[in-house]
């Protein structure tokens, strides 16, 4: 499987990894990684944690959404090299399967983008109806075929970010601890609102990450300090740190656990995969343990998928 290189729909993947699994892993599906500030960590966060949840047997699609192309690069793709993007996805020309380009070393599925994507902004803007749905519906056929689909936005509050945020389950949101950084929270939390009484009602936060981290930052420990205040148990305990380490693996096409494994930044991006799983099965755990009303079968769906693996400790 790690051996494929290119087109590589979700089928070919599975096929040959033994019998299908039994117990789907507890993770929210879609994930949109998204922040309208410049160089918060977004593409870094998309494509590490694609790669760390990859190596926890989890099936990962990582679809860039920037025309920048920072995570198709970042994942070793050459984005002036492109058959199909996602241009061609989000306005219907390509089916998605046929867009996908195994990522190896990673271990995940890339829908790749580059500037051609700019032009879908475009045309998205000028559509009378349907336009928000676009991603959504275009990822549809494959939703179920992924344990996680991350998508990398682009930094702005445009029709890819909105395109992104319908098509997403919940949101995680990369932040450096800044003076500005707080401001430019609300303004997020405000249109995932907005999007949530508009399009997508069950969207959620799946977590603030504090990203750059340096702990001898007075000011950055003061803003960790707000943020844990007004958003509690919404921001991560994992913190990755700055890292160089973090900042070159791009340079070499590849995430940083296949760059340098003992590094800091690879071992904190570990660290964030194996606490969202862990708190997606302390949820499925809570769902279990509450008390079924009469003809909900939620309980015995979660106690199914309570079996699931975790971060490998050899990793
Ligand atoms: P965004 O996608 O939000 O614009 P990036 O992930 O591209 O942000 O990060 C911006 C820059 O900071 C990139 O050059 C990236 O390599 C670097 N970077 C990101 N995270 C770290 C980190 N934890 N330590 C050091 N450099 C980082
Ligand atoms: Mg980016």
């Amino acid at each position: 499987m790690r051996g494929m290189v290119h087109q590589a729909g979700p089928e070919s993947n599975f096929c040959d990894a033994g019998p299908p699994r039994v117990h789907s892993p507890p993770m929210k599906r879609v994930i949109a990684v998204a922040n309208q500030k410049g160089g918060v960590g977004k593409t870094t966060t998309a494509v590490n944690l694609a790669a760390s949840l990859a190596a926890t047997k989890r099936r990962v699609m990582l679809l860039d959404l920037d025309p920048q192309g920072n995570a198709t690069m970042g994942s070793g793709v050459d984005k002036s090299q492109l058959q199909s993007s996602s241009v061609d996805v989000l306005l219907g020309d390509v089916e998605i399967g046929a867009a996908l380009v195994r990522v190896d070393p990673g271990g995940f599925d890339l829908l790749p983008a580059n500037q051609d994507l700019t032009a879908a902004e475009v045309r998205l803007l000028t559509m009378m109806a349907g336009r928000e749905t676009k991603l959504r519906n275009a990822v549809a056929p494959l939703r179920e075929s992924y344990d996680v689909i991350l998508i990398d936005c682009p930094p702005a509050l445009n029709m890819l970010t909105v395109n992104s945020l319908v098509a997403a389950d919940s949101v995680l949101i990369p932040m450096q601890c800044e003076y500005y950084a707080l401001e430019g929270l609300s303004a997020l939390v405000g249109t995932i609102e907005q999007i949530r009484s508009a399009a997508n009602e069950s969207l959620e936060i799946e977590g603030i990450l504090r990203t750059m981290f340096d702990p001898r930052n007075n000011l950055a420990n003061e803003v960790s300090a707000q943020l844990i205040m007004h958003f509690g148990d919404k921001v991560f305990r994992t913190i990755i740190p700055r890292n160089i380490r973090l900042a070159e693996a791009p340079s070499f096409g590849k995430p940083v656990l296949f760059h340098d494994r003992e590094s800091r930044g690879a071992l904190a991006y570990l660290a964030l995969a194996g606490e969202m799983i862990r708190r997606e099965e302390e949820e499925q755990q809570q769902m279990a343990t509450q008390p079924a009303a009469p003809g909900d079968e939620g309980a015995e769906a979660a106690d199914e998928s309570g079996n699931a693996e975790v971060v490998p400790n050899s990793l």
